[in-house]
């Protein structure tokens, strides 16, 4: 059974007049005793099938009238233009055969009323069924943009060379803090599950000096928000002798090129979704300006945040920056005190980090983290003793500047946070199949 035509395709208006097969699932039907329109729905769209008793006999007639939403069935017919029909065709139909019927004592729960009457409300019951909600138009879009996503991301490293690296996911060491370190077991020790694979790419660095990855995190986030996950998918780059600037560049690159896939590939997926297309096109036409740490807390006291000079910027504190962007802005040079002993003091100005956090406008806040690297050997060595991190776990860290260290950096994008903010979606959770939080590891 090899699938060739799809509803896609026939709504482009490339099978008009001729006698097709589809194959889907029933998405709506209704009608009388003589005529049934079925709405048929694939991965590419849907259409409606007119199918009358006459045409296609008694029996397989009340087939069609049991068919409940989500049966699959193949269904032929004639393909007509009609402006009056959704889409512009319909199919008038000669033949169909029920391929997997849905039991009439279960049938597909995913229901206006069975939403509305849900005890735990509406979000939750959807997320109960979500290996059913995927099958939603608004689902799909997600899914079919994510992956686009995931393309854009891909290309535009692999058009400049990167090559695409991976890191272990079980590790001794912390990157992010360990307050957010998932602990397993293993064979009587314990190991965590990563929360970035930078310190691996940083190792093989001197081998690749260009590389990159899109791979899972896992950082156990134990207050629930709108962008974070405890598993989620994290776009990396690492390159050898580049500075702050010229990470930034590259992150600019990438999310103004995934803007700029979405628009060209997927404007009717947004569009479905409600998302203003202009605000996309911005997003990927415009240059994103650079502004340090400094000048954002000014700007935040001066909007009455509570803020002092010193502390990382939280989402409360990011949305009311970005409230009034117009397009993603880069803060850089977070002072050193607020953040890890990876990122490389500024050599002129000794309080500052040469670091970099993209933030997104709409009051969306953070979707890349990045900057350059402590690379001297010397440097790395006292950034840990300052901090009393325990070197033990990372001697191999260590090591890679023991041996021709040299400048590099790069940054950590947030897919599934790109995803979210570009499509509008209220909840980081729309954008990914099946979301785990604090609280959900199932289904
Ligand atoms: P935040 O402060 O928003 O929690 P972070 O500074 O801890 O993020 P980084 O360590 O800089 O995050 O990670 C790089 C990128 O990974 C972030 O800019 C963000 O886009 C994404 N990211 C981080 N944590 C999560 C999470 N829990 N869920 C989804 N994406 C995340
Ligand atoms: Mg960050």
């Amino acid at each position: 059974m090899v699938k060739t035509i799809f509803i896609g395709d026939v709504q482009a208006g490339k099978y008009d007049g001729q006698e097709v097969e589809l194959m889907g699932w029933v998405k709506r039907s209704r009608g009388s005793n003589k005529i049934r329109f079925v709405v048929l729905r694939d991965s590419t769209g849907v259409i409606q099938c007119v199918v009358k008793k006459d045409a296609i006999g008694e029996e397989s007639f009340e087939q069609v009238k049991g068919a409940l939403i989500e049966s699959s069935i193949k269904i032929t017919g004639i393909i007509n233009a009609d402006e009056r029909a959704d889409g512009g065709h319909e199919m008038i139909a000669s033949s169909i055969v029920i391929v997997g019927s849905v039991n009439p004592q279960h049938p597909f729960p995913i229901t206006e009323s069975a939403m509305k009457a849900a005890d735990g409300g509406e979000t939750e019951f959807l997320l109960d069924n979500r290996h059913l909600y995927l099958r939603t138009s608004r689902m799909t879009a997600m899914l079919q943009m994510r992956s686009t996503v995931f393309g854009s991301i891909h290309n535009y490293f692999r058009d400049l060379d990167f090559t695409e690296y991976q890191a272990p996911n079980f590790v001794a060491g912390a990157v992010e803090g360990g307050s957010t370190l998932f602990e397993v077991p293993y064979f009587g020790k314990k190991v965590y599950l990563t929360q970035s694979w930078q310190l691996y790419a940083e190792a093989a660095m001197p081998a690749l000096e260009r590389l990159y990855t899109i791979a899972p995190s896992f950082r156990a986030e134990k207050s629930r928000t709108r962008r974070h996950l405890t598993e989620f998918w994290h776009a990396e780059m690492e390159v050898a002798w580049a500075t702050n600037d010229e990470i930034m560049t590259h992150g600019e690159g990438v999310v103004r090129k995934i803007a700029s896939d979405l628009l060209e590939n997927r404007s009717t997926e947004l569009e479905s979704i409600g998302r203003d297309l202009e605000l996309v096109a911005r997003y990927a036409d415009s240059p994103y300006p650079r502004m340090r740490y400094d000048e954002a807390i000014e700007t935040l006291q001066g909007m009455g945040v509570d803020v002092e000079w010193g502390q990382d910027l939280d989402y409360s504190k990011e949305k009311v920056l970005t409230q009034d962007f117009d397009v993603p802005h880069f803060l850089t040079h977070y002072p050193k005190i607020a953040k890890p002993f990876y990122h490389r003091v500024d050599p002129d100005e000794g309080q500052y980090v040469l670091c970099h956090d993209l933030l997104a406008p709409e009051g969306y806040g953070e979707i890349i983290g990045g900057g350059e690297r402590t690379w001297s050997e010397a440097e790395l060595l006292a950034r840990l003793d300052e901090e009393g991190t325990d070197k033990a776990a990372y001697q191999f860290y260590i090591d890679t500047r023991s041996y021709g260290g040299v400048p590099h950096g790069g940054f950590g994008l947030g897919v599934d946070r790109v995803c979210s903010w570009l499509t509008g979606a209220d909840h980081i959770r729309e954008v990914i199949p099946f979301p785990r939080d604090s609280r959900r590891v199932s289904p």
